[in-house]
């Protein structure tokens, strides 16, 4: 068992994201670390530009954040600056993907852009009503708020549907703290839920 932690360190497999670098430590060998990085690129094309291209590094462990996470993920961040996002390699396991998209890489990122852009920070509790969020974290705003981000960027007309206030309340902070030049506008959400064919 090795915490991811301890993998900082690990050789990476480089991959390009969004026109970006980024490394990803300590991967299994063969078809299962190949599928895994299948999900994570998966994943990190169907999110914002501007929030993925923060993320420098994801470091695979067993467990995470010091052995307190072991489905899960972690974000360490230095103010605005993320270091990196852990994730254990159980956080990939059949169970915990959606349509293909990684559910703890998805709230991950969601940590990722309130750290850096500060989304997510006038969300109100009140609004997240309905958001039941099960980690070691119970009580925290922000870790119900990353959950509903993965559920807005996973399908958001089924998350309006079902909850509609903790829906608007993602899209209003999207939008405030975002702005045309980071790429998540309304007409970036219009394209990306119907993208142009080319
Ligand atoms: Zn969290």
């Amino acid at each position: 068992m090795t915490d991811a932690n301890e993998n900082l360190s690990a050789p990476g497999e480089p991959c390009f994201i969004h026109g970006r670098r980024m490394l990803v430590r300590a991967p299994r060998d063969g078809a299962e670390g190949r599928r895994h990085l299948t999900i994570i690129l998966n994943t990190l094309m169907r999110l914002p530009r501007a929030h993925v291209q923060k993320i420098p590094v994801i470091v695979f462990g067993d467990t995470v954040g010091g052995g307190s996470v072991s489905t899960g993920g972690n974000t360490r961040n230095r103010g605005r600056d993320i270091i990196y996002v852990q994730l254990t390699y159980s956080a990939l396991q059949h169970s915990l993907i959606i349509n293909g998209y990684s559910r703890a890489l998805m709230h991950e990122t969601g940590h990722v852009a309130t750290h850096a852009f500060g989304i997510g920070n006038r969300v109100r509790e009140s609004e997240l009503r309905g958001i039941t969020y099960t980690g070691n974290n119970r009580n925290s705003r922000f870790e119900r708020f990353a959950d509903a981000y993965r559920m807005y960027m996973v399908s958001p007309y089924d998350f309006a549907r079902r909850l509609p206030n903790a829906c608007r309340a993602v899209e209003r902070e999207l939008r405030r703290a975002g702005g045309r030049e980071q790429g998540h506008t309304p007409l970036f959400f219009r394209r990306w839920l119907f993208p142009p064919e080319d």
